[in-house]
């Protein structure tokens, strides 16, 4: 993916004290967000085992993660050495068997409540019993997950944001029996990664997609309803309200799977039918467009510049 990894600060190690000790990190589904997981964290110091059904998907991450280090290395924002050393910590597996050591998993696979459940199930036997697990949901209930587990007292919510090498923010949420010593240990974690927290409560897509995913819903729904083009939406949005992005353009970035996931799980969570996801937005998905990473979404990413689709 084509970063801007400006922003970018290393991470500091002011707060590792503070840290029940966190050596090595599990990162569950190596796509756009499990590879940037892994990359911020083997830069910051810590062991890191990426985990995906797919082997390609591995394969596919950890050129991923090459090519944004280089580009960071590029800008003077990391030596080649951090990059290397970070490499050198970071390792990939097929097999849970890999997490029997990690202090902490942090689940990044695909929004679907089956599909994590079905992990954490094959995940639990494997870990040793202080080992923290932690979910990057962009909207599923934290306490409905962390049921499925053998410890939901040593389970979180941990939202990162995309790309996650470049943005500030991790969301962090409690679940109903997530306890005290965990919340402190992942808060430490994310600072130690060089980001700033929020805390939200274990509502609906908590406060980030909670504002956000809804607001691109309605993008879609204005070119349902032929209010304007994607090229007049975008533009419209990025310099009437000054928003860096477009809300197509982001959520052709965030994946169009995504946001239909957190708009369902929105509008069954709250039973309000101002939730209720576009046509378009599941047409799109149904055609297996989901945006930049199948290559189509609101745009085409074959051509360049990338080309409206409407
Ligand atoms: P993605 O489609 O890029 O990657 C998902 C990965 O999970 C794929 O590599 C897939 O092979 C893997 N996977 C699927 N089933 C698996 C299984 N059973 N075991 C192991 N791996 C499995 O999706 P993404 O955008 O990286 O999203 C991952 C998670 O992060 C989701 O929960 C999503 O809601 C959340 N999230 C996404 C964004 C975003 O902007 N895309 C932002 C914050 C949080």
């Amino acid at each position: 993916m084509n970063i801007d990894v400006s922003t970018s600060a290393p991470a500091s190690a002011d707060l590792a004290e503070a840290t029940p000790e966190i050596a090595q990190v599990g990162v569950i589904g190596a796509g756009q967000m499990g590879n940037g997981i892994a990359h911020v964290a083997a830069l910051a110091g810590f062991s890191v085992i990426m985990l995906d059904v797919k082997a390609e998907a591995l394969e596919k991450a950890l050129a991923t993660i090459g090519h944004n280090m280089d580009r960071q290395v590029h800008r003077n924002l990391i030596a080649a050495e951090d990059k290397a050393n970070a490499l050198a910590r970071l390792s990939t597996a097929t097999d849970y068997a890999a997490f029997d050591d990690a202090d902490l998993v942090i689940e990044a696979a695909t929004e679907k409540e089956e599909t994590k459940r079905a992990i954490f199930k094959t995940l639990v036997p494997h870990l040793k019993p202080a080992c923290l697990i932690a979910t990057n949901t962009s909207s599923i209930s934290i306490t409905r997950l962390a049921a499925v587990t053998d410890r939901p007292q040593k389970f979180i919510g941990m939202h990162f944001m995309n790309p996650v090498p470049v943005m500030k923010l991790v969301e962090i949420i409690r679940g109903i029996a997530t306890d005290e010593p965990t919340f402190q240990a992942i808060q430490a974690l994310a600072h130690r990664l060089g980001k700033t927290t929020a805390v939200a409560e274990d509502f609906p897509a908590f406060i980030v997609n909670r504002i956000l995913v809804p607001m691109i819903n309605e993008a879609v729904y204005a070119i349902y309803e032929g209010v304007g083009s994607v090229a007049a939406i975008d533009t419209a949005m990025r310099l009437g309200a000054n928003h860096p992005m477009g809300p197509l353009e982001l959520a052709d970035l965030v994946g169009l799977d995504t946001c239909l996931s957190v708009m369902q799980v929105l509008y069954e969570g709250l039973s309000d039918s101002k939730y209720r996801p576009c046509p378009l937005l599941v047409k799109y998905v149904e055609a297996g467009w989901l945006g930049r990473k199948t290559g189509r979404g609101f745009y085409d990413y074959t051509q360049t510049p990338p080309r409206p689709t409407r």
